[in-house]
């Protein structure tokens, strides 16, 4: 059942910052795809939306250094953009393989980067276990089926999955959030802007209450870049990630000059492989060296008994378009 709520639309971005400030039971409404779910579903209840779609945070802007993405944005325009298709292909592969293309057309960048868990436990007010509606309350996934959680940056507490495809991408390539908040701006890179759960599963990244994301920057990697995504899932769309890699490779005579690596589908936040990196970059590309570096990615992986299977796969997925990116016939 919905409860009943009011409905603003906004039309200047500061009135806007202004009222979800101001009382804390008011929430933007950007496509909707996931908050209205949410409230739907009984998990979220705000007595207030503020829709700011008519705000003039769309389009994408820049094209030599970086990219400068709108708020607003959708998923199918982003993935449609000319230098997103040549120059970072694995942005438009992670957004493509994402949802559908109703969805896609509605869904926001912003909106996609803040969606919440799909871990069913949440999404289900009749399970009173979940750390993340109610801190202390407990996790019924621990006890419960959990095929789709996290086996990266898990806690005791919560192993639930972030299950954005693009945010993969988009933290191998250092994408910094722009926010407008009531007191100024701030950029925050996307690295760090998730938190992994702790024993504060509820707190899920750095966004205050009110603050906007007006835009994400996209850093171009450097000409001759080659990149690529592999989603593994149970059916071929319209589904979530299983695990999931992005990689973008800069090889120069058969060494690889720069490598960033993103793996989706087992962290509790869009996971940055740094460590596979590390292995990458200097080292030959080859099929031993792909190998060693999912081995390295994966090492910190608490798994259990639903969730054991991933460790392989996601060691698999990274090897697999390491393969397809260089090129490297095994
Ligand atoms: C059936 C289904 C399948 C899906 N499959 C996939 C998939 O395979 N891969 C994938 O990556 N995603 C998938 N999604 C998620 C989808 O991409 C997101 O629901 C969508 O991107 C959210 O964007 P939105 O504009 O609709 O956000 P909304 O639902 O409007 O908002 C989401 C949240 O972000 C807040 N918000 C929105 N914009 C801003 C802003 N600019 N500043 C601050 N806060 C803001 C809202 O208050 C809300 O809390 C799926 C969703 C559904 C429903
Ligand atoms: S995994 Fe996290 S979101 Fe899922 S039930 Fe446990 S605490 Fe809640």
């Amino acid at each position: 059942m919905m409860r009943a709520f009011e409905y603003v639309r906004a039309t200047d971005t500061a009135r806007a910052v202004e009222m979800v400030t101001a009382d804390p039971n008011t929430s933007y409404l950007a496509g909707g795809t996931t908050q209205l779910d949410l409230m739907k579903d009984g998990v979220l209840a705000p007595e207030r939306l503020v829709d700011i779609t008519h705000l003039p945070l769309r389009g994408v802007t820049g094209g030599r250094g970086a990219l400068r993405v709108g708020a607003l944005t959708t998923m199918e325009e982003l993935a449609a953009d000319t230098t997103v298709v040549e120059r970072i292909p694995f942005v438009r592969d992670a957004l493509l393989l994402g949802a559908s293309t109703q969805l896609r057309n509605m869904a926001t960048i912003a909106g996609n980067l803040l969606q919440r868990t799909r871990c069913r436990y949440f999404r289900d007010p009749a399970v009173a276990a979940c750390n993340k509606r109610e801190r202390g309350s407990g996790c019924a996934a621990m006890t419960g089926t959990a095929r789709m959680h996290a086996i990266l940056g898990t806690s005791p507490h919560c192993i639930a999955l972030h299950a954005s495809d693009v945010a993969v991408p988009l933290v191998a390539l250092d994408a910094i959030l722009r926010v407008q908040g009531r007191d100024g701006a701030r950029g925050v890179p996307l690295t760090r802007f998730y938190l992994t759960p702790g024993d504060t599963p509820d707190v899920e990244n750095l966004l205050r209450h009110g603050e906007l994301i007006t835009a994400v920057e996209i850093p171009l990697p450097a000409l001759g870049t080659r990149s690529g995504y592999l989603k593994v899932r149970d059916r071929v769309s319209y589904e979530f990630a299983l695990t999931s890699a992005a990689a973008a490779l800069l090889i120069e005579d058969g060494i690889i000059v720069e490598a960033r690596v993103g793996l989706g589908g087992v962290g509790t936040v869009p996971w940055r492989a740094r460590e596979a990196e590390e292995i990458l970059i200097g080292a030959p590309a080859t099929m031993e060296v792909f190998r060693q570096s999912a081995e390295r990615a994966l090492e910190g992986a608490r798994t259990i008994s639903g969730t054991a299977f991933k460790v392989e796969l996601a060691k698999r997925t990274l090897v697999r378009i390491l393969r397809t990116v260089s090129g490297v016939v095994a």
